[in-house]
């Protein structure tokens, strides 16, 4: 049986050198494998993200429309004016609208046959002592009907600039939404878009309107006035400067007002000039388009409504003759 014997060892020859090339193999893929795992750490450690690189969010599409502003959108501001009203009793009538759609209102007080007329708020909440007058002025004669002669009816606009008077009440509240001075949108002989600062208020840019009348405000009160027979009026302004004639030049009536509301309140009369040249203005279209005479009148400052003095300016007012 040696042969046999031989062939067997030979067997075992073979299945050792089978099993020595198996750990061999298994050790060079080790190896391998090892050594390919600290080069993709290396690499991982060397590639740094580059600076400034952040992840984008793919948009959402039904968020897109609240995240982009409507071009045709304007947001609300929230404006707010001081309210008015009688506790009981007399209601005003509505004479037009202001831009920001709010009510122009015109209280009456008498039913005679001779015509009066007050405006105040013209320049808004710059002057917005002259509201607070008018609102005075309305609330004594609701309680104190009597004060109006028996032939005489009585029409006060408490304010002309509700929009001037909710945006603010200093500089700001002057012009109207179009940022207009009203006092110089009126259609009379001397309108101008524009004019000569100098001497002139001049703390914010204003305009004389895109033209004559352009503003619903002043067509309220030019339509008002157009409607009536107004004997005579008084549009009141702030502050200190006096009283102011209607007419280029002052006109006769109007100058014998002022005389006369000067002597009873104390505000100048001449006014005091300073170089200003008013164009457009309620009082000079006014008695250019059939009021008997008319005035614009200064209280004394921003703040008071100088009411004792107003009271016998009113007594004026309701006696004059033009
Ligand atoms: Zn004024």
């Amino acid at each position: 049986m040696a042969p046999r014997r031989k062939s067997a060892h030979a067997w075992v020859y073979v299945i050792w050198g089978l099993n020595g090339f198996a750990i061999l193999s298994l050790l060079a893929f080790a190896a391998f494998y090892n050594t390919s795992l600290r080069a993709s750490a290396a690499d991982e450690t060397v590639s740094t993200p580059r600076p400034g690189e952040t992840r984008t969010i793919p948009p959402t599409s039904y968020f897109l429309s609240t995240l982009t502003p409507n071009p045709f959108y304007t947001p609300p501001v929230f404006e707010t004016p001081t309210p008015f009203e009688l506790p009981k009793g007399l209601h005003p009538s509505i004479i037009g609208f202001s831009l920001a759609g709010r009510r122009i209102e015109a209280y009456t007080f008498g039913t005679g046959e001779n015509e009066y007329l007050i405006v105040a708020g013209i320049h808004g909440g710059y002057e917005g002592n002259t509201i607070a007058l008018a609102n005075e002025l309305i609330t004594y004669l609701n309680e104190n009907p009597d004060a109006i002669p028996t032939d005489v009816t009585l029409y006060i606009i408490r304010n002309m600039n509700p929009d001037g008077e909710a945006r603010d009440n200093g500089v700001d509240g002057r012009v109207n939404n179009n940022g207009v001075d009203l006092n110089r949108n009126f259609p009379s002989d001397n309108w101008s878009a524009d004019w000569d600062r100098d001497g002139c208020w001049i703390y914010r840019p204003t305009t004389g309107g895109a033209h004559a009348g352009s503003e619903p405000e002043t067509r309220s009160v030019m339509s008002f006035i157009g409607s009536h027979k107004i004997e005579a009026m008084i549009s009141y302004h702030s502050a200190a400067l006096g009283v102011f004639p209607g007419g280029v030049p002052w006109e006769e009536p109007s100058k014998r007002l002022a005389k006369a509301l000067s002597k009873a309140t104390g505000y100048p009369y001449p006014p005091i000039d300073t170089g200003c040249v008013y164009t457009g203005t309620l009082a000079d279209w006014a008695v250019e388009h059939g009021v008997g005479a008319s005035v614009d009148m200064e209280l004394s400052d921003h703040k008071n409504t100088d009411f004792k003095e107003n009271l016998k300016a009113l007594k004026v007012l309701l006696n004059f003759q033009p």
